[in-house]
């Protein structure tokens, strides 16, 4: 069975306008709880450990290191943890050809949604 289904929909980013501001020129926004401290990127205007609703922007470097990858005939994507960030996120992979542990966050490619991680090289991928 093959069915088609076409969407059309808008979500407005509402409070997280500054995260998706910041995601647009490629820089790493998250949100830091002022009750407990965690740090969320993708940042979330609730604190995902305590429930908390009082949140600050924190800004990143937006360097992460990348816990597992897969790669497919659809892209090669990754989890990741975002240095600074107490979260992890997956992300797709924008230099799948790299096969380094260790990236930067990138501006998003054409009208795919979603964070995009380039792959440092080899030397910056050792980095500890
Ligand atoms: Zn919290």
């Amino acid at each position: 069975m093959k069915y088609q289904m076409n969407l059309d929909y808008s979500i407005p980013p509402g409070d997280l306008a500054p995260y998706f501001e910041a995601l647009q020129d490629g820089k790493a926004l998250a949100s830091e709880c002022n009750g407990c401290g965690n740090v969320a990127f993708p940042a979330r205007m609730q604190c995902g450990a305590c429930c908390n609703s009082d949140i600050k922007w924190k800004p990143l470097n937006g360097t992460a290191r990348v816990l597992f990858r897969t790669d497919g005939g659809s892209g090669s994507f990754a989890l990741v943890k975002f240095d600074g960030a107490d979260t992890h996120c997956t992300v797709g992979l924008i230099n799948p050809e790299r096969n380094t542990t260790f990236g930067k966050l990138a501006a998003p490619q054409g009208d795919a949604p979603g964070l995009w991680l380039a792959l440092a090289e080899e030397k910056l991928g050792e980095r500890r």
